[in-house]
């Protein structure tokens, strides 16, 4: 079961609830919240607190082990999910737009039903080379520098 907590609320918390049947539950948090949290090492506080507030003190004490990973501060991801504000899903259609047939763009945060995703990133990649393809087939790729033969 996936939910999140409060809907008027950007700081809030995603919760997946027993994922796959294990006794397990995964909190996900974002943006601002996330990197607040990160940055003062309280992710696991925080999503204790916000279970607490969701199920009660009695699930609280049930806890046995938490652990957190953050994603924000790996200089080499920079963040985990891609994410689109409420409304703005159709954005990620202008996201995988090419930028004057020459700069093609692919990953997960362009595709509109497969965000977030492994599957979602390589379809992308896929359709971003296929574009690609059909520009050069087209001949409307001009090369940036000039090859050794056309000089
Ligand atoms: C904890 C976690 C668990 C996940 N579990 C699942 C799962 O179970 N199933 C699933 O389908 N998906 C899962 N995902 C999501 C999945 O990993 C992503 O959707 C997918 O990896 C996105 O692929 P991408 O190619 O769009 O971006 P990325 O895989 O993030 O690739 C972007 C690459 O660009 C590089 N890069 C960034 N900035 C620069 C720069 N300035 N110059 C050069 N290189 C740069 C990065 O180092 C990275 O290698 C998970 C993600 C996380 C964080």
């Amino acid at each position: 079961m996936n939910f999140v907590a409060r809907a008027d609320a950007a700081r809030t918390v995603s919760l997946t609830v027993r994922p796959a049947g294990h006794e397990l539950l995964l909190a996900y948090f974002g943006v601002d919240y996330a990197r607040d949290l990160e940055a003062q090492g309280t992710l696991d506080a925080a999503a204790r607190d916000e279970v607490v507030k969701i199920f009660g003190t009695q699930l609280g004490s049930q806890i046995r082990r938490s652990t957190a990973t953050g994603w924000v501060g790996d200089r080499w991801a920079r963040g985990s999910y891609s994410a689109a504000r409420p409304g703005f899903a159709h954005c990620r259609k202008v996201l995988a737009r090419p930028v004057g047939e020459r700069v093609f763009f692919a990953g997960d945060a362009c595709t509109v039903d497969t965000f977030g995703a492994i599957h979602g990133a390589w379809a992308s990649g896929v359709s971003a080379a296929q574009h690609l393809i059909a520009t050069l087939a087209r001949g409307r790729l001009a090369p940036a520098v000039p090859s050794a033969r056309s000089r």
